[in-house]
């Protein structure tokens, strides 16, 4: 049996994750579930946006299922993190989100986004399937930014070769571990010549090891043009924070939305999985927001998990949800709502179950 902790996070959070477990539970998989509070849900109980159950709920599970969490824009928000470390003192932390927070403290170097074209998903393209692996760790996102004065602002880009050749490693044993046949690293080497310049010779080195993967390098915003008018010749795509933050949502635009794009974060040892999406709060509590996402992201922690059958039936059952188009959300073009779309996926699921 496989522990998960559950984060139901803000706005539609606690819906789509609602989903998602259903959704895990009707799949046969042997799981079960540690419900832990972070955000706006976390303060009102414990007084901290990120309370210290939540790590060690992580500790005994290595794997977490994250809804969205709310941030606000601008401002001078920070997560303070407390929490006892390795050598039992107290070890403290300060981040912009509540996401980056989880990423850093819990060493999830790689974010990996599959971005895939599923039947009746409305978009301008139908057989995009790529998938993204974003570096999660540094970069501009380090949160090293300073006011000069008051009228100028900077921030630190950092690049280092061990994180580059980390995430570079990862993606390359992916793509060749699912068979993917060729890797693009984006890059603007011709003007960030010091850490664009030692991200693509590191990353390219790399992809010597690989030679059944063929390695090219684009310069991020050709890369986002082409991404654009041909995006079904692209396989991987090895990114920076930011760029890969970036086309993330280009890539989730390609495929029909934010509705639809799933993502993984991986550690050394550990795991957490969640929408591209954020909290979405125009429409919280509202039963309107499409799981998909959601059930995607679970649907990768199986996987991760090697739990194949369970992983493929969901896919399966998705599949003829989307075709059938008679219990799809309205971003789908349907009129179904979260409940109701959840609801068909599970009896799919129970349908195969009964079959079998
Ligand atoms: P958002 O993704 O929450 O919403 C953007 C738009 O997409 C909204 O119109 C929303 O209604 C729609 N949308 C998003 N998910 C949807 C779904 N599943 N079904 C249907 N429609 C959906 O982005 P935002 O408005 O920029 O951010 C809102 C909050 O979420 C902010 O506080 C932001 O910091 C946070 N956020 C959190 C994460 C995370 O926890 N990983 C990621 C992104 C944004």
């Amino acid at each position: 049996m496989h522990r998960v902790s559950l984060i139901p996070g803000d706005g539609i959070g606690p819906e789509v994750t609602d989903a998602a477990r259903q959704v895990l539970e009707a799949s046969g998989a042997d799981l079960t579930f540690e419900i832990a509070l972070i955000g706006q849900e976390a303060e009102k109980t414990s007084g901290a946006q990120m309370p210290p159950a939540v790590f060690e709920s992580f500790a005994r599970t290595k794997l977490l299922l994250k809804g969205p969490t709310y941030t606000p824009f601008g401002g001078s928000f920070r997560v303070k993190v407390e929490r006892p470390g390795p050598d039992g003192k107290v070890q403290q932390g300060s981040y912009s989100s509540l996401a980056i927070a989880l990423r850093k403290e819990l060493g999830l170097y790689v974010n990996v986004r599959p971005v895939k074209s599923y039947p009746n998903v409305r978009s301008r393209y139908a057989d995009v399937d790529l998938v993204i692996f974003r570096e999660n760790s540094e970069d501009l996102y380090v949160g090293n930014e300073r006011m000069i004065d008051a009228d100028t602002a900077e921030g630190i880009k950092r690049i280092t070769r061990g994180a580059t050749e980390r995430v570079a490693k990862f993606a390359y044993d992916y793509m060749k571990q699912v068979g993917r046949k060729k890797m693009t690293i984006g890059h603007k080497s011709n003007v960030m010549k010091m850490t664009d310049g030692l991200w693509l010779r590191t990353a390219e080195e790399v992809g010597k090891g690989f030679p059944d993967i063929a390695t090219e390098a684009r310069v991020i915003d050709a890369l986002c043009m082409e991404l654009v008018i041909k995006p079904e010749t692209f396989d991987g795509l090895l990114l920076q924070n930011l760029y890969g933050d970036i086309v993330s949502d280009l890539g989730a635009g390609l495929v029909g939305g934010l509705g639809v794009a799933p993502g993984a974060n991986i550690g050394p040892d550990c795991a957490m999985f969640e929408a591209v999406h954020g909290s979405a709060p125009d429409i919280a509590g509202k039963d309107l927001a499409n799981p998909l996402a959601m059930i995607l992201s679970a649907l990768m922690l199986l996987r991760y998990l090697r739990e194949s059958d369970a992983a493929d039936r969901i896919d399966r059952a998705l599949e003829e949800v989307l075709r059938e188009r008679k219990h799809v959300t309205r971003d789908l073009g349907g009129d179904a709502g979260t409940r109701r779309m959840t609801a068909a996926v599970v009896e799919k699921l129970q349908g195969m179950k009964n079959q079998a």
